[in-house]
């Protein structure tokens, strides 16, 4: 029999410090995915161990059949998603974390980590040009962070109904009208579900197949409710293309309705961090709810997101919970757990906090214009490419586009581009998915990875041609 013990600590960090070093050190260089990784993973298993081998031999045993298994998605060759990796000083507050493991869902429980994560907030939305007066609250990604503003926007559709939702529930209700584009994201839908919404109350309104906004539509939809509260979601950087909906114009279309104007832009908001695209997100500080991710583009580790409110009594209003052994509700001081959906949690504040405070604004914002550079580079180099084809303008660090060889019909593209895609993830060097753009499968390479650079980004394009022509060589 194996109990957990004090001895075994010193020796465990050790070895994991050790290991998680090389790890890091030879990321840059490393193959996104071995051969025999899902092997690696389908190994473990068996039967609950009745009796333990103790700390240091179980984390040995993990490290060496697990190793083969691990993808190298903190790596610069990831490009498939959208996800980022972990900038040293996000790395180093994270594992504190776990090492400190404090519960800022009650300031009484974890006073630093409860500060840093409403530091961290302020100084978000000071990067992202959002008022101040705002509240906010960090999640476990865009999707609870998309659940966050929905929930908000819901508590305030009852109002105007003259219910309160999250007392009542919302039978008896009319169904809550969302109107929004082709870019919504699946799990704006899927928090409109677990919110008793309904994915089914979304309507798209599109002008074209790639699902940009029908503006002139948005207008008449929301005139059509004669005065009724909805919900707008715009969408700040959607996944096949990196597009934006026009949010200025949704941000006037939903004053002029008084409609709760809600905007993902999960990676797309660090838009607003270059003077460059800052363009793309104009109008976002008008919204009613923001939200964006912080294991993308800001390089913490998962999981984080941010939801950003602007009338942050609705935070409460949707999450605050009360019992007599729990935090006052009249206390003062900042309970997490009443602004957001869970009540117990990870402390994420300090991977925000170091990462901001380690390189500063301009820091990150270095890093984004890399990205906008590097995606131009790729966009380039497609287009030099005979056996390559563009498949829309990039805005900002998706470059979406297909592998098209002289002499292979249109008919037969898609077949080839997605025995292709799963060709490139089989030969691990680099990492990239496939989509459906405009009808038509196409890679969809995003950049996000603080690490990446032009040789990462030039071997992306290399191994999509040169495993293509391998393809096309062998009928
Ligand atoms: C990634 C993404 C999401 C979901 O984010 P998670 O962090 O995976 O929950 C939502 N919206 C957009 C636009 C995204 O790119």
């Amino acid at each position: 029999m194996t109990a957990p013990s004090s001895e075994e600590l010193g020796e465990v960090l050790e070895l994991i410090g050790r290991e998680a070093a090389r790890y890091v050190s030879e990321l840059p260089d490393a193959r996104v995915r071995l051969p025999g990784a899902d092997d690696a993973a389908l190994a473990f298993g068996g039967p609950l161990p009745e009796d333990g081998d103790g700390a240091a031999k179980a984390l040995m045993e993990l490290l060496e059949r697990g190793s083969d298994g691990v993808i190298a998605s903190s790596g610069p060759r990831f490009f498939h998603f959208v996800v980022g990796g972990s900038t040293p000083a996000a790395l180093g507050a994270d594992w504190l974390a776990s090492a400190l493991d404090q519960n800022p869902g009650a300031w009484v429980a974890a006073p630093v980590a409860s500060r840093l994560e409403v530091v961290a907030i302020d100084w978000l939305k000071d990067l992202f040009g959002l008022p101040a007066a705002w509240g906010g609250k960090l999640t476990t990604g865009a999707t609870m962070a998309n659940f966050v503003g929905l929930a908000c926007a819901r508590r305030w559709w009852g109002l105007r109904h003259g219910i309160d939702v999250d007392a009542e529930g919302l039978a008896g209700l009319p169904r809550v009208p969302v109107l929004s584009s082709g870019y919504i994201h699946p799990s704006a839908t899927k928090a409109l579900a677990m919110l008793g919404i309904g994915r089914g109350s979304v309507t798209r309104l599109t002008r074209d197949a790639a699902g940009r906004l029908d503006l002139d539509a948005l207008r008449a939809g929301l005139q059509g409710l004669a005065g009724a509260p909805a919900i707008v979601v715009g969408n700040a950087g959607e996944v096949n293309a990196g597009d934006f909906d026009p949010i200025e114009a949704m941000a006037d279309l939903a004053e002029e309705h008084d409609a709760w104007f809600h905007v993902d832009g999960a990676f797309g908001l660090f838009a607003a961090v270059s003077p460059r695209t800052e363009h793309l997100v104009r109008g976002v500080e008008r919204a009613h709810s923001v939200i964006a991710d912080g294991h993308k583009w800001l390089n913490v580790p998962h999981d984080c997101g941010f939801a950003f409110v602007r009338d942050h009594e609705l935070l409460g209003g949707a999450f605050a919970l009360a019992a007599a052994y729990l935090p006052d509700p009249d206390d003062p001081r900042p309970n997490l757990m009443n602004l957001g959906p869970e009540s117990s949690q990870r402390a994420r504040g300090p991977a925000v906090w170091a990462t901001l405070r380690a390189y500063g604004r301009s820091g990150h914002r270095e890093v984004v214009e890399r990205h906008l550079d590097l995606a131009q580079r790729v966009a380039a180099r497609v287009d030099a490419a005979p056996d390559l084809e563009r498949l829309a303008d990039v805005t900002l660090n998706i470059v979406c586009f297909r592998y098209r060889p002289v002499g292979v019909p249109e008919d037969r593209l898609d077949d080839l581009n997605r025995r292709l895609g799963e060709a490139v993830l089989e030969d691990g060097r680099v990492y990239v998915g496939t989509t459906v753009y405009e009808g038509r499968v196409a890679f969809r390479p995003a950049i996000v990875n603080w690490r990446t650079g032009e040789d990462d980004v030039d071997l992306l394009v290399d191994v999509i041609r040169e495993v293509g022509a391998g393809l096309t060589a062998t009928p």
